[in-house]
């Protein structure tokens, strides 16, 4: 049996009635660039995060740009945020023109930990941003705590994290704005490129609006230098349809979870923490254990498909060679990024499959 480490054809399959309804509605109303679609899917998807705004991006990475430009940061000014992430957490900081300052992780979580955010803001130091790695919530109390008394903003890349919850609040709604993407294989997926930016201030909404917009509120009047970042109208039609799957998505992806972890337990892998309190999104589930590539390539051969995430910290990645870190300086994420692996999570496995995962991994540690 075949477990393939993604499934998008089985999800489309399944949509595929209401997909092409969507579309159609589009290509007869001819809103390609935002429009009635993407305004119904911002209201829904703001509903659904327990907030007062969402707007619609062309992608996660420029939500999360526009995110800090709300902010108005100078060059200079310092961000503190995770090497421990896909990069693009780390692009909105350079492409503002600020300076990533990285924080190991917390072992157990492989979020951002937040007693070392504390020790490494300085005067410069104008947001915390922290990632909900792999869906799961970061401890948001304590950073919010850290912001408030240091008159910093929090960020919140939610880009993993549609549906998690911290203390029983859906994150992204802990700070000033959060990012979240709708990549096609993010929780919730557009057929293409879509993010979100959410926020409870109708003010900054509003600035968001005009900043994805060429930065103009009324059409040929532009009050500062804008973007063309606006969501696609067929993309916001698709969302509109998957969004109401998205509780049922969820609830799939946490008892997929809660089976590798009973299927796995006793075996010499490190398996995923569950900050007390949260509930995650279950974005992937990760494994850790020494021997990664070795396991890797014995589930590969057994015709089940893995992932990495991340191979490489962003503080060793080439492009940000510049801010001079070397190998050793946040010995946490390194560990992770060398032993994490991604086995297969989406609403549409079945038992049967999650437990021939477990039943090979079994097998290659010989229990
Ligand atoms: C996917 C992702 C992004 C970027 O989103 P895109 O829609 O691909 O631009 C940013 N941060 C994290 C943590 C992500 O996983």
């Amino acid at each position: 049996m075949k477990v393939p480490y993604l499934d998008l054809p089985a999800q489309i399959r399944a949509l595929r009635p209401e997909l092409d309804a969507a579309i159609a509605r589009t290509l007869d109303q001819c809103s390609f660039c935002l429009g009635p679609d993407v305004a119904a899917f911002e209201r829904d998807f703001a509903q659904f995060c327990g907030t007062a705004h969402a707007v619609g991006f062309n992608s996660g990475t420029s939500a999360l740009h526009v995110a800090l430009l709300l902010l108005d940061l100078k060059p200079g000014d310092e961000v503190i945020t995770t090497p421990f992430t896909f990069v693009a957490t780390s692009w909105a900081i350079s492409y503002v023109g600020a300076k990533p300052v990285y924080v190991d992780i917390d072992d157990a979580t492989c979020n951002l930990d937040p007693a070392q955010v504390e020790r490494a803001i300085t005067p410069r130091t104008k947001v915390i941003m922290p990632v909900h790695l792999y869906g799961q919530s970061c401890d948001l109390a304590p950073l919010a705590a850290l912001a408030q008394k240091h008159g910093l903003h929090l960020v919140e890349d939610a880009a993993q994290a549609h549906g998690a919850t911290y203390r029983g609040k859906p994150v992204g709604t802990f700070g000033v704005t959060a990012g979240f993407s709708f990549y096609p294989g993010k929780n919730l997926g557009a057929c293409g490129e879509a993010g979100a930016l959410i926020m409870a201030d109708a003010t900054l909404a509003e600035r968001a609006r005009s900043l994805r917009e060429h930065g103009s509120r009324v059409r040929y009047h532009h009050d500062e230098v804008g973007y063309n970042y606006r969501m696609e109208g067929m993309q916001g039609a698709v969302l509109g349809v998957k969004l109401r799957h998205l509780a049922a998505w969820t609830a799939a992806r946490r008892r997929i979870a809660r089976r590798y972890t009973e299927l796995l337990r006793g075996t010499p892998l490190k398996l995923q923490a569950e900050l007390p309190g949260s509930e995650g999104a279950w974005h992937l589930y990760v494994v850790r254990h020494p021997r990664r590539d070795e396991l890797r390539s014995h589930l590969e051969k057994q015709g089940i498909g893995t992932g990495l995430h991340y191979p490489v910290p962003l503080h060793l990645q080439k492009c940000y060679a510049g801010l001079g870190h070397k190998a050793g300086d946040f010995p946490v994420a390194e560990a992770a990024a060398r032993d994490c692996l991604s086995l297969p999570i989406y609403p549409e496995l079945a038992d049967a499959q999650v437990e021939q995962v477990a039943r090979q991994i079994r097998d290659f540690f010989k229990l």
